[in-house]
């Protein structure tokens, strides 16, 4: 492949939608449960100080010695702050509260918006070879939010399927365009996922419509639908993909992550 055409490596995603209870972690966990099955090395970072995504894949409060505030804001080792989970693939840097006050001292900090820029490219990432970066951000468009919006190469945005859901989507969109005019140009949405779809409810259909009308090729084919099976598998501290892998859940992630993985092979090509 020529170099100039290369994709981006580690491929950087921010999962990202200021509402909250959308379905950012439960994809942030599936989506690299679903990138890691096929054969891709995942890092996924835990931007939110409810640490969900951490909980979610078995990294323990006992094992959150060192976090993304530390990341952040800590000259601390990388190989400090990554662990790996039970699932092969995937590494996760876990979050704990002290996080929520980092994005009060983050204010104070000169480089507040490229800390977590900086630490990704630290040369030491280079030793871990991941595929993919994930990054689980809060429900807020705060200063946590805008570090992973230029740290990444992509915005990915859960959806959820109820009355309003577009309405914070054009807010999200406004901050993407001032991240790109003011410090990352390059900054792509990766796509919009439409999340908790219940083929059953018009209202969901609606949702889906619209979005479609509006946002065209920038919806995702996939659609995650509402799944008993996804909100319990945090509970056992496990991918759906791995807690009922026979799902409906666990197959719609992994037509997420085929859809993403060709688009990025033929964003490559063009
Ligand atoms: P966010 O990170 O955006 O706040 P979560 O991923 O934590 O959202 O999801 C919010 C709630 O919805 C959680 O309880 C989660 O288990 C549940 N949930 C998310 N996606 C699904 C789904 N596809 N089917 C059923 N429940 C879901
Ligand atoms: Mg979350």
């Amino acid at each position: 492949m020529d170099h100039a055409t290369a994709p981006p490596r580690p491929k950087i995603i921010a999962i990202a939608n200021q509402k909250g209870g959308v379905g950012k972690t439960t994809s942030a966990i599936n989506l690299s449960a679903a990138l890691a099955e096929e054969g891709q090395s995942v890092l996924l970072i835990d931007l939110d100080p409810q640490g969900n995504a951490s909980t979610g894949l078995g990294i323990g409060l006992d094992r959150r010695e060192f976090t993304t505030y530390e990341l952040l804001l800590e000259d601390i080792e990388l190989a400090e702050l990554i662990q790996e989970t039970e699932v092969p693939n995937i590494s996760v840097i876990p979050a704990t509260v002290d996080l929520s006050s980092a994005d009060v001292e983050l204010v104070a900090n000169e480089k507040r918006s490229h800390l977590l820029y900086d630490a990704l490219r630290q040369p030491e990432m280079e030793h871990f070879d991941f595929d993919y970066i994930l990054i689980d951000c809060p429900p807020s468009l705060n200063l946590l939010t805008v570090n992973a919006m230029i740290a990444a190469h992509s915005v990915l945005v859960p959806l959820q399927s109820e009355f309003f859901a577009l309405e914070g989507l054009s807010q999200l969109m406004l901050t993407v365009r001032d991240i790109r005019d003011q410090a990352n140009p390059n900054l792509r949405i990766e796509g919009v996922v439409l999340t908790m779809h219940d083929m059953r409810n018009r209202l969901s259909q609606q949702v889906e419509n619209d979005a479609r009308a509006n946002l065209g090729d920038l919806v995702f084919e996939t659609v995650i639908p509402r799944n008993v099976r996804v909100s319990e598998a945090p509970s056992f501290a496990m991918p759906v993909l791995d807690y009922d892998t026979a799902s409906k859940g666990a197959a719609a992630y992994r037509a997420l992550a085929q859809e993403i993985l060709t688009n990025n092979q033929r964003r490559a090509a063009a």
